[in-house]
């Protein structure tokens, strides 16, 4: 990584121990597991699942949450299209910054743009961003409704809810795609692993 900051007069420090002698001393190939999908799709539970998984396995991981993010780093950003290409900007940085340490990273976040999920993946060498596609139709995330929001958004209580008045556009080249609608979390979880973990063993 190199190159200047347009806004001020940075330039970037080469450190000397690279990302190669970080994920060494892990053990294990960082990645980047960016999980995209609808509201109530099953994202958070499944990227928790899976980072149990891992982490049981031996894996040092760490977990990136939409709802969670957007309490803290995130929380001046709204659900205009802007905020929420911000909110993907911002949090895809952190997750290429925790992969430069070695980690892995698990990500949930509806990111509905696929431009915003192209420009995450651009930020990570090849071979180290794994998007995995959480495909639950609407009426099945709206009969789940965990936390009501799609109600809400229903009766006109919510604005820009991805699926009822902001758009979702799926990946068409997504590294793994999980449907969710007939299986048990543990069977996604399974399914996930078992691409996943040859990957990611060093
Ligand atoms: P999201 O993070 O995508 O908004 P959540 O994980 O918060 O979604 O909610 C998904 C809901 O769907 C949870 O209540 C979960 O228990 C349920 N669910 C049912 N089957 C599955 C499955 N196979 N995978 C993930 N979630 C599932």
């Amino acid at each position: 990584m190199s190159g200047k900051n347009s806004k001020a007069e940075v330039v970037w420090h080469k450190g000397t121990c690279s990302a190669n002698d970080r994920a060494e001393s892990k053990r294990q190939n960082p990645a980047c597991i960016w999980m995209t999908g609808l509201s109530a799709s099953g994202k958070s539970t499944l990227a928790n699942a899976l980072e149990a998984y891992l982490h049981q396995a031996g894996f040092h991981t760490y977990l990136l949450d939409g709802d969670n993010v957007r309490h803290g780093l995130n929380r001046d950003l709204g659900m205009s299209d802007e905020d929420r290409t911000e909110n993907i900007r911002r949090v895809s940085e952190v997750a290429r910054l925790m992969a430069d340490a070695g980690l892995i990273v698990i990500t949930a976040f509806i990111s509905p743009f696929c431009k915003d999920r192209n420009d995450a993946r651009a930020l990570f060498p090849e071979g180290e961003f794994y998007e995995v596609f959480v495909d639950t139709p609407l009426s099945v995330c709206e009969s789940r409704d965990p936390k009501g929001m799609y109600k809400k958004a229903r009766e006109g209580k919510i604005a820009q809810f991805t699926g009822i008045d902001s758009p979702y556009e799926a990946p068409s080249a997504a590294e793994v795609r999980i449907a969710t609608e007939n299986q048990t979390v543990e069977q996604c979880v399974e399914e996930l692993a078992k691409v996943l973990m040859p990957k990611l063993k060093r």
